[in-house]
């Protein structure tokens, strides 16, 4: 997961409560922390729809078909255009979309068996404090999607 070598405070993307820096829930509303500030600033700049695409249609075995639906509900729900949706959670899905595009990322990809072991958990932190935006229509879509794919 994202080292937090500075030892900040993190803020709950959900409830906006601080947490200490070592926390791994929210005290709070008990949502999983990452530091997405960092993630962000790393990863967002590598999604693209073309590179998501691409990184699906040649990855998709060696990411293995859990992460790769949690990569697709997360796309789905955010070209779905769910305009309840705030920005600071379209933020997210694009900080993690980035990430699993990236083929360098914490762990590389290319080291079998582990390489998206990061990706897989940043997908799965950020399905969790998204599930209030998840609609029945992304989750069906990304169904589909894997129904073709696998
Ligand atoms: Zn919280």
């Amino acid at each position: 997961m994202t080292s937090n070598q500075g030892g900040l405070a993190l803020q709950c993307f959900v409830c906006s409560t601080v947490n200490p820096p070592d926390g791994q829930t929210c005290k709070r509303c008990g949502k999983p922390l990452l530091d997405w500030e960092e993630v962000s600033e790393s990863y967002s700049v590598c999604f693209t729809e073309q590179g998501f695409w691409d990184k699906i249609d040649e990855e998709r075995i060696n990411a293995g078909i859990e992460a790769t639906r949690r990569a697709l509900v997360l796309y789905y729900t955010l070209t779905l255009g769910n305009t309840k949706m705030p920005e600071w959670a379209k933020g997210v899905i694009v900080a993690a979309l980035g990430l699993f595009v990236a083929p360098n990322d914490m762990i590389p990809d290319k080291i079998p068996r582990m390489g998206y072991a990061d990706d897989s958990a940043v997908l799965t932190v950020a399905t969790q404090i998204l599930e209030m935006y998840i609609s029945p229509e992304a989750s069906m879509r990304a169904d589909e999607t894997i129904a073709e794919l696998f």
